[in-house]
């Protein structure tokens, strides 16, 4: 039995939110939304493009420091953690938000203020959750809350694009807290009602075909790999990808060749399959490994007697599982709950977030928006309006309080 059912969730709000200490807590968010915007400004200030979060990662565990977590720290993998302890160790509630952002080293990440707006890439998604975990670890001191269980703050490295949830990944597989935590939160991006539980499966391909190359006319007939990545990629294309649940496939990426007289030496595409079932993840999985041996026998099959055939590599280059935290899970309905008595209108969504890893390690998990509103996310616009942040951040505490209970 986990933890999670050893010492259920507490289901009635209504108690949860007229207690002293939610009061305290609330009170405190509505007095310092400005200092949150603040810091929020500050941490997108600092560049944290793929596979280089490591500033961004130091800035929040020096943040964790101030707050009077002295143990927080970077794990092996380039996570920040700071561990909030409760009066026992279990359940373990992991609270997190991703650090990396989708631009490259060299972007200009200065932050505009626009009315009350605020304009740079990364300000929503996910510098909004990033200040949520900082508010809320502030609150919960401030307001003095003690808990039940326990909490472990997580800023996570590699949440996007090839990072491929390295961070989470390594959190929950292999770094020292692997095994022990109970249930999931993240928060990614902006919003007050949406409650990701439902994990949005990927599997991505690097396919390299390489041949002998040579003059286009002189060698005509030796194989020609950029010819065997177009019957690859009209193989692809044939394939009658499922409206519901939907699934979807896309050739993102291709290169090859050198001059329009020469027979390539090599082409290579890179192939994003996405689906809202694992079973159909599996299904065009097959048919596109499939396709991909059938498009270099094709090739091969044409070539000049004699000649060497082509070479297929085809490498996963990324995975992310799919899978739900079922609708009636206790920590699906205290979010669910926590949005209606917060007074906006909860609704299920299926998304791919640092939640893949820990729903398809059947650890409950939910994603949640950390507050007020978002737009034009992986573009240098991306806006971040701060109207409706204390929402965000209400809920967030009545389900993470809900979760480990307040101790008595
Ligand atoms: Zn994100």
């Amino acid at each position: 039995m986990s933890s999670v059912q050893a010492f259920p969730p507490t289901l009635n709000i209504g108690e949860l939110i007229s207690s002293p200490e939610l009061r305290r807590a609330f009170q405190f968010i509505d007095s310092h939304l400005e200092q949150i915007t603040e810091e929020q400004i500050r941490i997108c200030s600092i560049p944290a493009p793929p596979f280089g979060e490591k500033e961004r990662a130091e800035y929040l565990r020096q943040r964790f420091v101030e707050l009077g977590f002295p143990d927080a720290k970077l794990d092996e993998e380039g996570n920040c953690l700071a561990l909030r302890k409760g009066h026992s160790a279990a359940p373990l509630l992991v609270v997190s938000a991703h650090l990396d952002t989708v631009f490259p080293a060299g972007t200009d990440v200065t932050v505009k203020r626009e009315g009350g707006k605020l304009m740079a890439p990364g300000i929503s998604d996910d510098c909004c959750g990033l200040a949520a975990l900082i508010g809320i670890a502030n609150a919960l001191e401030a307001a003095r809350i003690g808990t039940e269980g326990s909490l472990l703050f997580v800023g996570t490295v590699g949440e996007e694009g090839e990072g491929d949830l390295r961070g989470v990944r390594y959190l929950l597989t292999r770094g020292e807290w692997a095994n022990r935590v109970d249930a999931f939160l993240s928060f990614d991006g902006a919003g007050t009602d949406r409650i990701t539980n439902r994990a949005l499966g990927s599997r991505r391909y690097r396919v390299r075909l390489r041949g002998t190359g040579g003059h286009s006319w002189g060698d005509f007939g030796v194989v020609n790999p950029v010819h065997a990545l177009g019957r690859a990629i009209s193989k692809l294309a044939s394939y009658p990808a499922p409206k519901e649940p939907r699934t979807t496939f896309n050739v993102g990426r291709i290169e090859g060749g050198s001059s329009i007289n020469a027979i390539p030496e090599e082409a290579t595409m890179d192939v994003d399959l996405r689906s809202a079932s694992g079973q159909e993840l599996i299904k065009i999985d097959a048919f596109f490994r499939r396709a991909m041996r059938e498009a270099a026998e094709d090739e091969n099959a044409v070539r000049r007697p004699g000649g060497r055939p082509l070479e297929l590599k085809v490498d996963l280059i990324g995975e992310r599982p799919s899978g739900e935290t079922p609708a009636d899970a206790p920590l699906v309905k205290l979010a669910w709950e926590a949005t209606e008595a917060l007074g906006a209108i909860p609704r299920l969504d299926q998304a791919s977030t640092d939640s893949n890893i820990p729903i398809s390690l059947k650890i409950p998990a939910v994603t949640l928006g950390a507050g007020g509103m978002g737009s034009n996310s992986h573009t240098l616009d991306e806006l971040y309006d701060p109207r409706g942040r204390d929402v965000g951040l209400k809920r967030a505490l009545v389900v993470i309080l809900g979760m480990v209970r307040l101790e008595r």
